[in-house]
């Protein structure tokens, strides 16, 4: 498809124009379906005959929101047992921290035998604001199911 303000052709899936930043669908001087000029009072494309003032694609908006909700307790839990690993962030897709906090649990053992009591604190206090509702989302903001 294309992008109806700049003729521009879009990948796949795409929901805002790359080449002018127009909202897919926007636009009124291409045809989304082949590409070519359309006229902005045409309400089908002389080209192909799509309709021109069709939004295409619908509005964009994710499946469900919430449909891969993670559960509270079980990152809570992560965090408190397994936080000297990072587990807990790894399951709510804090990675960067995670991979911290992996390397300190096991490396880290280098550091004096620091490192894993280090990353242990930190997670068993992460999987305590978890449980406790201080940490409420996960690293897409979903929120945490109960
Ligand atoms: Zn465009
Ligand atoms: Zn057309």
């Amino acid at each position: 498809m294309y992008c109806k303000n700049c003729g521009a052709q879009l990948p796949n899936g795409a929901y805002v124009c790359p080449q002018c930043g127009v909202p897919a669908g926007q636009g009124d001087r291409y045809c989304a379906n082949c590409g070519q000029q359309t006229d902005p009072m045409a309400v089908v494309c002389v080209h192909c005959g799509a309709s021109t003032k069709q939004p295409y694609p619908p509005q964009y908006q994710p499946a469900s929101p919430y449909a891969q909700q993670k559960s509270k307790i079980a990152a809570g839990l992560l965090g408190i047992f397994l936080g000297a690993l990072g587990v807990h962030n790894f399951y709510l897709g804090y990675t960067n921290k995670a991979i911290i906090q992996i390397l300190l649990g096991t490396v880290g053992i280098l550091l004096c035998g620091l490192g894993p009591v280090v990353s242990g604190i930190w997670g068993l206090v992460e999987g305590i604001m978890i449980l406790a509702g201080s940490i409420t989302c996960d690293a897409d903001g979903v929120p945490l199911s109960n």
